[in-house]
């Protein structure tokens, strides 16, 4: 499986992460990648930058070292099933990622959790679902796949979760569940690094491997074709 785009990394705006968007670029140039997101964290974690980063995102070059760049952001899923950016962010951000965090996320069990990730998925710019992968915080994958379906919104595999599954409860064995069910029911998976340093950009190698021992099919991940990819996120093309 080859992919083309790498749309989960970080950058010291983050406040725990160590390069710059142009430093992840010639990274994912120097990787082959066509497309990067640039998702840095919601202001719910400590160091993240405030709501100003996400409204100034225009001053961005949208090509940088060849490389197609989608500035998008990793917002938390909070309680209550809104996410921390307001309607003013969601505008301006080409695309957005939502994830569980838990310096910003308590955990209520499995049910009450995935209908906090499911609330979030009904924003129109969130487009995917960040390492659904942690029994920390469990969630119940055949109401999530149905949701996800219906929402249009993809279900990540996460290749930093996997590298460090010990701090990821159940990672692999969630996963595995994830996969069967996106299989069964046609929910488009992405296959992301969620690098934290410009190395890891495009370290998608142990996710690869994972989708494939699973038998999961190129066709429902979406970073293995540009076009496919564009379209899901309602992104058009400039070359
Ligand atoms: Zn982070
Ligand atoms: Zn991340």
């Amino acid at each position: 499986m080859k992919l083309i785009a790498d749309l989960h990394t970080h950058t010291i705006a983050s406040g725990h992460a160590y390069g710059t968007i142009r430093e992840n670029a010639a990274a994912a140039k120097e990787a082959g990648l066509e497309i990067l997101g640039i998702t840095e964290h919601g202001p719910g974690i400590p160091g993240a930058p405030d709501l100003i980063y996400f409204r100034n995102l225009e001053a961005v070059p949208r090509y940088l070292s060849g490389v197609r760049v989608l500035l998008g952001c990793e917002m938390n899923i909070l309680n209550d099933g809104t996410v921390d950016l307001t309607e003013k962010e969601l505008e301006r951000i080409d695309f957005g990622i939502a994830g569980i965090h838990r310096f910003c996320f308590t955990d209520q069990g499995k049910e009450k959790n995935t209908d906090s990730v499911i609330s979030a998925m009904k924003y129109e710019k969130v487009k995917i679902i960040s390492h659904p992968d942690d029994d920390h915080t469990p969630l119940d994958y055949d109401r999530l796949t149905d949701a996800a379906k219906e929402y249009h919104t993809a279900l990540e595999l996460n290749n930093s979760s996997l590298r460090k599954p010990q701090n990821r409860w159940n990672c692999e064995e969630n996963y595995r569940v994830m996969l069967r069910y996106c299989m069964e029911k046609r929910v488009p998976v992405i296959i992301d690094s969620d690098a934290h340093d410009p190395s890891q950009v495009a370290d998608q190698a142990l996710a690869i491997r994972f989708a494939e021992e699973c038998g999961l099919d190129e066709e429902l991940v979406l970073n293995t074709d540009r076009k496919r990819l564009l379209e899901f996120l309602n992104i058009p093309d400039k070359k």
